[in-house]
């Protein structure tokens, strides 16, 4: 099989955390994750691959409030790195 890679940089995907301490489950289709080497954010489709989300997908992944706070996590961290 071939490894999944980030839809935005092409990195190879070797992992996936949870951020949900009480759902600690590998990803499922249609659950979403945030590349932490560019930042795109992409849904997983199945067998660990990933894709970028449609513009329907994005329109409501917008509204996630969850989502939103993930992503300025990842860009607060992104600036204080070196
Ligand atoms: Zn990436």
């Amino acid at each position: 099989m071939i490894p999944p890679c980030c839809p935005g940089c092409r990195r190879t995907i070797q992992a996936a955390t949870s951020t949900v301490p009480s759902d600690p489950a590998p990803p499922r289709p249609g659950d979403v994750g945030i590349c932490i080497g560019c930042g795109q954010v992409m849904v997983f489709t199945g067998h660990g691959h990933v894709k970028a989300p449609s513009s329907q997908e994005q329109a409501e992944l917008a509204r996630d409030p969850d989502l939103r706070r993930a992503i300025q996590t990842f860009l607060d961290q992104a600036e204080d790195s070196p």
